[in-house]
């Protein structure tokens, strides 16, 4: 195995990532100002990443022969999706560092495995039971019910969810998921949902962004902001706490985003609890703020991290919101679309919209974002209220 205690330098080496969406179209493009060269392995020919990269291997991601083709041009290997095969990284990694590694990325793609790591982390998740069987089905204790039927590997989004009531209900949507192996989660009353992102080195440096709220329509992040508006600040300290220890409870090496929900606590009506929902082993959509809003962004992290390179903790020097843009804003794919005004959006004070250049659009389909900064939070806000307008 390659020494990996010896960095990656900039200007010499070529960093490979396993996926061409966007989080990777934005890696390629934080390791080329760095000036390293960059390929991706992703099947489609039109990848956001492929097109940008200095090259790219289109093959499907088990590929022996275009994983040989990645192993032989990259001096270590990164991923952008979670639902890369665990075992093609593990074989990467018999000839480059791979970070964060097959095990890691296996965990966190299979939810019954991600809340088992997260409570011997010693964090909370939502009470949950695994369904694998029949037998399974019965015996779910009534006190899951009304709960979130997921599956457990696969969803993303919102999809491969079904929210049930009672115990029909659950039956009729076990049978619907094609009775795959799921996590029956009980239904929480969420205050806020937040993120933390972590990005921990091969020596077990850690550091973090500051914690995101983050909101959702129709299971999609729709809106990040950060400062966190609603968090009291020992609340943000615990999520970033908590998901330090989750990163290091693996040996984590790269970039990891841990997902909170904000729950009252019932037991006292003033109090707020955390309990960690999901983690994604790479840099994540609540995290694109830090490409206009810190000193360093996710990207940048990622590339030290697979680098070894030395980890420094980001700044956010500028309050932000960021804004999904998704498909929908182009029409609905059978009317005719209109593209938004982006002259319009582009006047407003701190802007800085990114597309990620796919080709077509599609409602739900991550299109783009626009990340909006300023001097203060109010102003910030406000300004997002008049893009939302402009972008209806
Ligand atoms: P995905 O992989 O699709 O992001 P999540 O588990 O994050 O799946 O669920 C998507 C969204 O559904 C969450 O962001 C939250 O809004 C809602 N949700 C998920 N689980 C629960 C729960 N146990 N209680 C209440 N809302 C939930
Ligand atoms: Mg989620």
């Amino acid at each position: 195995h390659p020494d990996t205690r010896r960095p990656l330098l900039p200007g010499e080496a070529t960093l490979g990532v396993m996926g061409g969406g966007q989080l990777g179209r934005m890696f390629v493009h934080a390791a080329q100002t760095l000036g390293f060269r960059t390929v991706v392995l992703d099947p489609d020919a039109t990848s956001p990443a492929g097109l940008v990269a200095h090259e790219h291997i289109a093959t499907g991601y088990e590929d022996a022969d275009g994983l040989r083709r990645l192993a032989a041009v990259a001096d270590a290997v990164t991923t952008e999706f979670e639902n890369v095969p665990a075992q093609a990284l593990l074989a990467l990694a018999e000839h480059r560092p791979v970070a964060p590694g097959g095990a890691a990325v296996a965990v966190c793609q299979d939810r019954a495995a991600e809340k088992a790591h997260i409570q011997a982390a010693g964090v909370p998740c939502a009470p949950h039971a695994v369904i694998a069987t029949a037998h399974d089905l019965a015996a779910v204790p009534d006190a899951l019910l009304p709960g979130i039927l997921k599956t457990a590997r696969m969803g993303y989004d919102g999809k491969g969810q079904v929210r049930v009531a009672d115990r029909a209900e659950l039956a009729t949507a076990w049978a619907a998921l094609q009775q795959v192996t799921c996590v029956l989660e009980k239904r929480l009353p969420l205050l806020q949902e937040l993120s933390v992102i972590v990005a921990r080195g091969a020596d077990g440096q850690l550091v973090n962004f500051p914690v995101q709220q983050n909101l959702h329509r129709d299971g999609i992040l729709a809106v990040t902001q950060v400062p966190a508006p609603d968090v009291a600040p020992a609340l943000a300290e615990e999520a970033v706490q908590c998901a330090g220890r989750i990163a290091a409870e693996m040996g984590y090496v790269g970039v990891l985003c841990v997902e909170f929900f904000v729950v009252a606590d019932p037991a006292d009506a003033t109090a707020a609890r955390l309990v960690a929902n999901e983690m994604a082993p790479r840099p994540h959509n609540s995290g694109h703020y830090s490409l206009d809003a810190c000193d360093l962004s996710q990207f940048d992290l990622q590339v030290r991290a697979m680098a070894g390179l030395p980890l420094v903790a980001p700044r956010l020097h500028s309050p932000t919101v960021m804004l999904n843009l998704l498909g929908d804003l182009w029409g609905d794919g059978r009317a005719p679309g209109r593209t938004p005004d982006w002259a319009a959006v582009m006047a407003l004070p701190g802007a800085h919209l990114h597309l990620y250049g796919k080709a077509s659009a599609r409602p739900g389909r991550k299109m783009g974002h626009l990340t909006l900064s300023g001097a203060t939070a109010e102003q910030v806000r406000e300004t997002a209220l008049r893009a939302c307008a402009l972008l209806g």
